[in-house]
């Protein structure tokens, strides 16, 4: 009898999956270490949310409300949306594996772009279907390559807008072309899980194309501009009969309760968000400037970090910034596994650890 007879097997695809790689935390022998790798926000939560969040301590032996009422008719209250249309998940990754696995099965083919986030297709095989990547233009997502894509086994097409690690947006024109040329029983999926940074006229999260059309979903998280990455709180924004299915399919009780209690506060506090907002944009646009003087290529971003590319220079390549950058004690994103041979991603974070990177790459590069 032959081994796989005798042990467990996982069902066909699984042992195909790349496990995610989450950023670098640890730069090792250096006394003060920035982690700029992860896209968190330098400002923490909302001082209401970490009270809401001592509070619900009280009362850990009670199971959550597993319909996360507060949470969701605050976001609605938020957004003037119907909270019968929101969903919370334990971050938004848990919410994308969620639609995969309500929606995908085997022979099924999802759409994902060539520098895409890489959760989506981890959960495309895991549900046992096919991802389809398809290519950018430019490390900006190119809606025609998505629709010459597209056979009568496509069933979902993921978009994360803004980009990760890209940093770009899809404008609401081509959003909108995209899904009048979709056919109807092909769900849109729009992760804009950067949306509170966006500062364009042209940008829309998703609000209206959902509520106007039966196949589009948005989801959202806590855990970039509300300070909550710790907690995993994401939501989805979603037509009726999705919800209605996503709800069949999650864990009864998938957010806990100080998540419920300090997310709901940290909506509220919109003050505080608009804070986070402004530093950012701020920095962004300092970051830039500044690594373009220092002769670096930045992609443009809207979002919290920037996308900055290295010279194919002995020495100066990503790889080596890297560990330049490391060795004092700032913690950036390698992005190879995106698609990206000799970059760096950098989220913007307090301003020491920002103009700290300036000055060392101001030195890396001399
Ligand atoms: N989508 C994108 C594009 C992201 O960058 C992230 C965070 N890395 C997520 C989704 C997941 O966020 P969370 O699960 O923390 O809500």
């Amino acid at each position: 009898m032959s081994t796989e007879m005798n042990e467990p097997v996982p069902r066909p695809g699984i042992l195909d999956i790349a496990a995610y790689v989450p950023g670098k935390e640890h730069a090792p022998g250096v006394a003060r270490v920035y982690k700029l790798s992860s896209n968190e926000t330098p400002l923490g939560p909302s001082p209401k949310a970490l009270e809401a969040f001592r509070n619900a301590a009280s009362q850990l032996e009670r199971y959550p409300d597993g319909q996360a009422m507060e949470l969701r008719e605050a976001i609605a209250a938020t957004y003037g949306l119907n909270a019968a249309n929101i969903l919370c998940g334990n971050g938004s990754d848990e919410l994308l594996g969620l639609l995969c696995h309500t929606y995908l099965g085997a022979g099924d083919e999802a759409i994902i772009t060539e520098h895409g986030f890489l959760v989506y297709k981890i959960q495309i095989k895991a549900a046992g279907a096919t991802p389809v990547t398809v290519k950018e233009q430019d490390a900006r997502v190119d809606v025609d390559a998505i629709l010459a894509a597209v056979t009568p086994k496509t069933k979902m097409v993921f978009i994360a807008n803004p980009g990760n690690p890209t940093g770009t947006y899809v404008p609401v024109t081509e959003i909108r072309r995209l899904q009048a040329a979709l056919p109807g029983h092909v769900i849109l999926v729009l992760d804009a899980a950067y949306a509170e940074y966006v500062k364009r006229n042209d940008y829309e999260a998703g609000v209206e194309l959902v509520s106007g059309s039966r196949n589009v979903v948005m989801t959202r998280t806590f855990s970039k501009v509300h300070g909550l990455a710790a907690l995993r709180i994401g939501w989805v924004y979603a037509p009726a009969a999705i919800i209605d299915a996503l709800n069949r399919v999650r864990g009864p009780f998938n957010l806990n309760a100080p998540a419920i209690a300090a997310g709901a506060a940290a909506i509220r506090d919109q003050a505080f968000m608009a804070n986070a907002v402004a530093f950012n944009a701020e920095w962004i646009e300092k970051l830039t400037h500044a690594f373009e003087g220092l002769g670096l290529k930045v992609t443009p971003s809207v979002t919290n970090f920037v996308l900055i590319h290295f010279p194919d220079v002995d020495g100066k390549r990503a790889a080596d910034a890297d560990e330049f950058l490391t060795q004092r004690g700032y913690i950036l994103r390698a992005v190879r596994a995106y698609g990206f041979q000799n970059s760096l991603r950098m989220s913007v974070g307090p301003e020491e650890a920002n103009t700290g990177v300036i000055e060392a790459l101001r030195e890396f590069l001399a």
